[in-house]
């Protein structure tokens, strides 16, 4: 059976101050994302499903609403699915020196878990806007991340991945091409070749492709695709864009539909990133 993991970058409104360009800030959808995770959850519970949340660690700190989501990321543990960190502050990690990379990552996963109790351990990571997408050591180079490694160490997955794994981490959602698949497909457009990106282990830690972003006809042909060639598809996406477009949300709601019905014929399975792995530790 296929297996389909829905991984939502919780951004929490504080990423709408620290963005790269922050500058089309609108209060009123702070207050919108909270409740697009409502309906997500909703959602997850109409289909007995368990999601992935990626969460901006800053939402776990003690702080004033809207930016305190504490009892959204309670209610999200408490529903079964999966808390993985999404930094702190949704940094640009190539541009941290190794000092900030290094607490980013650990201040985030210390809050999360404290946040939760109950002894919860976050093992994931979600890249904050999917950088780098550079990984040296796998042939891949991406000039978008505007720094280079080894002068920052968060220019690279590889060194990422390095630090994560000190802090006890055991996966990380990745976005990469390597250049021979540039020189194939410069723009990007082979559609299986993307969908065919590999689950990646070594030493205990794993890479977690992304196949698909947000709820479009991409995202729906990659549905049937998975179910079709038995494949995992991991499914990137992110409650605030629903108060961003209202197609986005039409768009979820007509790709949940087809879900159901997949899950309903047997063709389809939904589950976290970890329990995918086989990560006993998350959870309760
Ligand atoms: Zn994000």
């Amino acid at each position: 059976m296929a297996k389909l993991m829905l991984v939502w970058d919780y951004d929490t409104p504080i990423a709408r101050i620290t963005a790269t360009k922050p500058y089309n800030y609108v209060f009123e959808a702070c207050l919108e994302e909270e409740a697009s995770v409502d309906f997500i959850l909703q959602t997850a519970r109409d289909l007995g499903a368990k999601y992935t949340f990626a969460v901006v660690g800053f939402g776990a700190e003690k702080s004033v609403a809207p930016f305190d989501v504490r009892h959204v990321i309670q209610k999200i543990a408490i529903a079964g699915h999966e808390v993985a960190s999404h930094s702190w502050k949704h940094e640009w990690l190539p541009f941290l020196t190794p000092y900030q990379l290094e607490k980013t990552i650990e201040r985030s996963k210390f809050i999360l878990e404290d946040c939760i109790g109950d002894n919860y351990k976050v093992n994931g990571f979600v890249l904050p806007h999917d950088r780098p997408m550079s990984w040296y050591s796998r042939g891949a180079f991406s000039s978008g991340d505007r720094a280079l490694y080894p002068l920052a160490k968060g220019a690279s997955i590889g060194g990422v991945a390095n630090v994560l794994q000190k802090h006890n981490y055991r996966w990380v959602r990745v976005n990469y091409r390597p250049l021979w698949q540039k020189l194939v497909d410069w723009k990007g457009e082979n559609r299986a070749m993307r969908l065919n990106r590999k689950f990646v282990s070594a030493s205990g830690f794993h890479f977690v492709p992304e196949h698909t972003m947000e709820f479009g006809q991409p995202t729906l042909d990659a549905l049937q695709w998975a179910v079709r060639h038995d494949k995992p598809l991991v499914v990137a996406g992110h409650p605030g864009a629903f108060s961003f477009r209202k197609e986005n949300l039409d768009n979820f709601k007509r790709f949940i539909e087809l879900v159901a019905n997949h899950v309903d014929k047997k063709e389809i399975e939904l589950t976290t990133i970890s329990d995918y792995l086989n990560l006993q530790e998350h959870g309760r």
